[in-house]
């Protein structure tokens, strides 16, 4: 079959490689109609996630028809539909009867690499490097799903592949984002990030009864789909201070919760900008925390910081008294998708939300490099990248 490989850092090819096989009873194979490139593949190929290599295939967020099961699978057969959760879960152990999928004990082999840098080790994730498990990424035309038994989710007919992908991932990790907020009658929230998942988290605030949703980002083009599409007030960080501009639209308070969907790669003007960027770049620190920073410091006194933007180890420069000493709470997690893909179904059979508005791109697979190029460049107003194998 043909996947998209990653060979290196900046370096991603699509070539010919083995076809899955089952090689356990509570295995499927799907054959799959639609992938998306997501913005923590871009920290794979910026080379920021540590243990990948040359061959890996990549992508995490896919869907298709199932073409072969497992003896134990049998809440699926050959030609169904499913969208999969990117985390990799067995449904049995402590963490998935609390509903904690992202958190499975059982679904990553690479366990000790894990648990090296984070002190244990979180779930199995589809393409996204040996120490999450080393599985083969749905970028491809083909997928062994693990544990299809208990993560693939049926689709129902009348649903298009473009409505229903993002339950792979963006949109219940968006949702995650905001559910962490514990939104209140009259909430407001800020959002750093305007990708797409934290447009996920703007729309799914309001879904959640957030009164304001204050987006922050960079690119006119992500802002503008902020506003219209997901419907918040913005804030350009290259054009106004984040800090004194919330401050002046919250009546001096600070937003009850704030949610970080940047993650790692953070860009900042200044000082402080360059600080993380160099450390970064001598390995003295693995992240660049700038959203996270400015978040805490922005957010009302008792309230909430939602980390779901991607972390890989270590930062620095924490602003850890201003957590005490105000009462903040942070909450934070890779997103517990098989909680979520039923009840996020249902909002969109509803009509509540129509996931495909951020899309921006359809590729052929055969074009994934110039799609993350796109991506990563932010090229021609690139959002979203859907690849058709
Ligand atoms: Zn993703
Ligand atoms: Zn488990």
């Amino acid at each position: 079959m043909r996947a998209a490989c990653w060979n290196g850092k900046r370096t991603i090819e699509v070539q010919d490689v083995p076809d899955p096989k089952i090689l356990n009873s509570r295995d499927a194979i799907v054959r799959i109609t639609s992938t998306a490139i997501c913005g923590s593949d871009l920290h794979l190929y910026n080379g920021f996630i540590p243990t990948m290599e040359k061959g890996d295939i990549i992508g995490h967020e896919f869907m298709g028809e199932v073409v072969e099961v497992g003896h134990s699978v049998d809440n699926l057969k050959v030609g169904d539909r499913v969208v999969v959760p990117f985390p990799i879960a067995c449904g049995n152990c402590w963490s998935c009867r609390q509903e904690l999928y992202s958190l499975c004990e059982n679904s990553n082999p690479n366990a000790w690499m894990a648990a090296k840098l984070m002190g244990h080790s979180p779930a199995g994730i589809f393409g996204y490097s040996h120490m999450m498990g080393g599985y083969a990424g749905g970028q491809a035309q083909y997928a062994r799903v693990p544990f299809a038994d208990v993560g693939p989710l049926k689709v129902p007919e009348g649903l298009s592949d473009e409505q229903v992908l993002f339950l792979s991932d963006i949109f219940p990790t968006g949702y995650m984002g905001a559910e962490m907020c514990d939104i209140r009658p009259g909430d407001v929230i800020a959002v750093w990030g305007c990708g797409p998942v934290g447009q996920f988290a703007i729309a799914s605030a309001y879904l959640l009864g957030a009164e304001r949703v204050i987006a922050i980002d960079r690119f006119p083009y992500r802002l503008q789909m902020a506003r219209e599409k997901a419907g918040a007030e913005t804030i350009n960080y290259e054009q106004a201070d984040v800090y004194d501009t919330l401050m002046e639209m919250t009546g001096g308070r600070g937003p009850d919760a704030c949610i970080d969907a940047v993650g790692m790669e953070a860009h900042t003007p200044g000082v402080v900008g360059a600080y993380d960027r160099a450390k970064q770049a001598l390995m003295l620190e693995t992240d660049r925390p700038i959203a996270l920073r400015e978040a805490i410091m922005a957010c009302r006194n008792g309230g909430t910081v939602s980390v779901i933007g991607v972390y890989g180890g270590f930062i620095d420069k924490f602003p850890m008294g201003s957590v005490m000493n105000r009462s903040l709470t942070i909450k934070s997690g890779q997103a517990h998708v098989q909680r979520y893909m039923r009840p996020l179904l249902e909002r969109i059979e509803n009509g509540e939300i129509d996931p495909s508005f951020v899309i921006t791109h359809r590729m052929r697979l055969e074009d994934a490099p110039r799609g993350y190029e796109m991506f990563v460049n932010k090229e021609d107003n690139c959002e979203k990248v859907v690849l058709k194998p």
